[in-house]
């Protein structure tokens, strides 16, 4: 049995939707259909996602939402339209968006939440009435109705464990199930959004309760790439990957498959076969827990800017016990989330994401931590891409690390830091940000 889940893109227009048919269709294991709301047509084109964002916005804010609204509800005629499916699921759709309108506004995060969960809501319901249309018996179902559970976080909930066992029910259906993507409800019957991108990981969270053979996610590539193909000409596809390593690609601004949506498959070890809805024939890439041996120790390179570093020096730091804590407790106050602590006998570096910071926390941490701590220098740095050379064979393989910073210098590209954890899954290089591509297309040459 498969859960397949179709992005954004695939599910733009009924050219699209008409491609999703066809692959559900010619694979009877394909049973639980997980989608997303209509994404963009073209690079210029909005996501649906995006204009209910907008219009839910405006209405707390008393603002005219008339023409955003319009806009929504023409993405899905045009569908419908290009279908054949007549106007009643249409009209359904837009009784729903009206009745969002007129929401409780006092609570504005579970407003908002609710208009973003309705695309792939809606779409869910198009997509079953589509299906039926075509003679194939599809369900829609909603996540409440399956169990789908979640933390009380809107906009960031994360799925509860009873969760599981609950969607396990859904193997005895005999229709195809389509399950909206993106949200899940709180024990109190509130919808509860995912982060952005998050379908990715309700399909994860119902292959795990069904116990699936395999994930198949579909996107708009035919393989993720060895490197960014926006920057490298024509990459290597990946044809395999291990959890591990996507993990690492994907924190590092891989952003074809989300990277919170592991972690479901990867408790239960469900294959994910990534596809590509516009040539499904194209064999993808297959992330599971082990993979086949290549000679490559490399697989892929990620690259992501925007992060900062807060350099931190004092004298005979290395005799000093729980230096290390008080700097951690410091940032834990502050609700500061770190990503690497590479550090010296006398000094420390935290690399952690630009956008936690403003210009007075930022003054008031250099406070902290030279009074707190009493140490002699705090500086703070900006503008630093993290380079992530990826792959679990450079554990067997020596002089990974001589070839990548050889390239590097050959490009005149001044390395700030390096990290190597001993699991020996990737390696971290801190560039100026100016030289990201420069440094990706340089590492990517080395190693391709
Ligand atoms: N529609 C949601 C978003 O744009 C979720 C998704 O597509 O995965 O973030």
């Amino acid at each position: 049995m498969k859960v397949i889940k179709f992005g954004g893109s695939s599910l733009a227009s009924g050219a699209q939707l008409k491609k999703v048919f066809q692959i559900v269709k010619e694979d009877p294991t394909r049973k639980f259909v997980v989608v997303s709301a209509p994404g963009k047509r073209s690079k210029d084109d909005e996501k649906v996602t995006d204009l209910l964002i907008d219009c839910a916005t405006k209405s707390l804010l008393n603002e005219d939402i008339q023409p955003i609204l319009e806009k929504i509800i023409a993405r899905y005629r045009s569908i419908a339209e290009e279908l054949d499916l007549g106007t009643e699921i249409v009209a359904e759709i837009q009784a729903n968006l009206e009745e969002l309108v007129a929401g409780d506004k006092n609570k504005p995060d579970y407003y908002l939440d609710a208009f973003k969960a309705s695309g792939e809501n809606n779409n869910a319901k198009l997509i079953a009435a589509y299906f039926n249309h075509e003679g194939l018996k599809a369900s829609y179902i909603n996540p409440l109705d399956a169990g789908l559970y979640v933390t009380d976080e809107p906009g960031n909930a994360q799925v509860l464990p009873e969760a599981y066992d609950n969607l396990y029910e859904l193997r005895n259906s005999a229709d195809i199930l389509i399950i909206p993507g993106f949200f899940g409800y709180t024990k109190t019957g509130k919808i509860s959004t995912f982060s952005r991108g998050g379908s990715d990981i309700t399909g994860a969270i119902v292959a795990n309760g069904v116990k699936a053979d395999v994930y198949e996610n579909f996107t708009d590539v035919d393989a993720i790439y060895a490197a960014n193909p926006n920057v490298v000409q024509n990459p290597a596809e990946i044809l395999n990957l291990t959890y591990k390593e996507m993990r690492e690609l994907s924190y590092a601004g891989f952003s074809v498959f989300h990277d919170e949506a592991l972690f479901p498959a990867f408790k239960a070890g469900i294959p994910v076969q990534i596809k590509n809805t516009n040539n499904p024939s194209a064999e993808g890439t297959r992330i599971a827990r082990e993979r086949p041996k290549t000679n490559q120790a490399v697989v892929g390179i990620a690259s992501s800017k925007g992060f900062s570093s807060i350099y931190i020096e004092k004298y005979l730091m290395n005799r000093e016990i729980g230096f290390g804590r008080k700097v951690m407790g410091i940032l834990e106050s502050d609700g500061l989330s770190y990503e690497h602590t590479p550090s010296g006998i006398d000094d420390l570096t935290v690399i952690l994401r630009s956008a936690q910071l403003t210009k007075e926390k930022e003054s008031e941490l250099i406070n902290q931590l030279k009074n707190e701590l009493g140490a002699d220098i705090v500086t703070i740095h900006h503008h630093i891409a993290l380079m992530m050379v990826v792959g679990e064979d450079m554990r067997c393989n020596i002089g990974t690390m001589s070839k990548a910073s050889e390239a590097l210098a050959k490009n005149n590209i001044n390395i700030e830091m390096i990290n190597q954890g001993s699991s020996e899954v990737s390696m971290m290089f801190g560039v100026s940000e100016a030289d990201e591509e420069k440094a990706l297309k340089a590492l990517y040459e080395a190693f391709f």
